[in-house]
């Protein structure tokens, strides 16, 4: 697998004419920002293909993938600034594997493995509300700049000043990694913090119940003790289990959302999302239960989860540095 290396980080460094420190309209936060928000835009569009493949593609029921667009299109109205006028594509993939994931300028994924443990419409809004954060907060930019900053020094970021008119083709490995290791993609533990908490706000905005996302949180406890110890030591070392998550999003809960029960216009919409999905995720999953011949299906399922990558964005709880 390649990993980050010197080498990409000082090409990437000869191409920072956006480099600089700005704050960031959706978190408020000042942040180190390399790459211009056309580069980011580049980056997603041309790391998609590779990460929908790896994926084994969208789903192919067009009322399910229309779903969670129709979902992610609305939520990405409420995000701030420039962003609604993103790019935004929300795809629906025909994994088993539990995960979701955005890439820079708008590109998000979920696959059906998470959405078929939903329950309601706000938790699959939790999902791609968190992932929306994760674009709108920069996380991708900010930790190209913290790799670069750590290997080069902060002081070497005021030479690059020469625009290349390269393809962002020779960093995709770099953002998404050649097995899926996508060093870039896994966050820090505050940077998940902080799309839970954006993911709130734009669920709240669209008239989702944000307790949902903390349903989310127990979905993915649910899912990580079910596989014990089956991804090995080196997930349970670099994953530890999400107190600090869980204990920011309910802080949220008591401190912003106060009211949040009584107000009328926030709902979880799991009537919906039970007619909607439930029927054709059940489909799916009962036609590849046949494909597999029924009792090795465990045994099938482990070892696709084994096979996946593990970017593990939303399950990504601490640095991996
Ligand atoms: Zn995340």
């Amino acid at each position: 697998m390649r990993a980050f290396t010197l080498v990409p980080a000082l090409a990437l460094l000869l191409m920072l004419p956006a480099a600089g420190c700005r704050t960031n309209e959706a978190t408020g936060r000042s942040q180190l920002i390399v790459l211009s928000a056309e580069d980011e835009i580049r980056l997603g569009e041309e790391a998609m293909p590779e990460l929908v493949k790896e994926y084994g593609g969208e789903v192919s029921d067009s009322v399910l993938r229309e779903y969670v667009r129709d979902i992610g299109m609305n939520l990405k109205q409420y995000t701030e600034a420039k962003n609604p006028e993103l790019p935004w594509q929300f795809t629906l993939l025909d994994s088993d594997v539990i995960n979701a994931f955005a890439l820079p300028g708008g590109k998000v994924f979920m696959s059906r493995g998470l959405m078929t443990r939903m329950t309601n419409e706000a938790q699959l809004a939790g999902v791609l509300g968190h992932e929306i954060g994760h674009v709108t907060a920069q996380h991708v930019n900010e930790r190209i700049s913290q790799a670069i900053t750590l290997q080069v020094g902060v002081g070497a970021l005021a030479v690059g000043t020469r625009k290349s008119e390269n393809s962002m083709a020779r960093y995709v490995p770099v953002i998404v990694g050649a097995t899926g290791q996508g060093f870039l993609l896994k966050f820090g533990r505050d940077q998940e913090s902080e799309a839970d908490h954006l993911g709130m706000r734009y669920m709240a905005r669209s008239g989702y119940h944000p307790r949902a996302q903390m349903q989310v949180m127990q979905i993915l406890n649910e899912a990580m003790e079910e596989a014990g110890g089956a991804r090995g030591p080196e997930f349970l070392s670099t994953h530890p289990y999400p107190e600090t998550r869980i204990a920011r999003i309910r802080e949220n809960l008591r401190t912003i959302y106060t009211n949040a029960d009584s107000n009328p216009s926030l709902s979880y919409h799991e009537e919906r999302f039970q007619r909607i999905a439930r029927p054709r995720l059940d489909a799916i999953e009962a036609e590849k239960r046949r494909a597999m011949g029924g009792e090795n299906r465990e045994e099938a399922l482990l070892a696709a989860l084994l096979a996946q990558p593990q970017t593990w964005c939303a399950l990504c709880r601490e640095a991996q540095q």
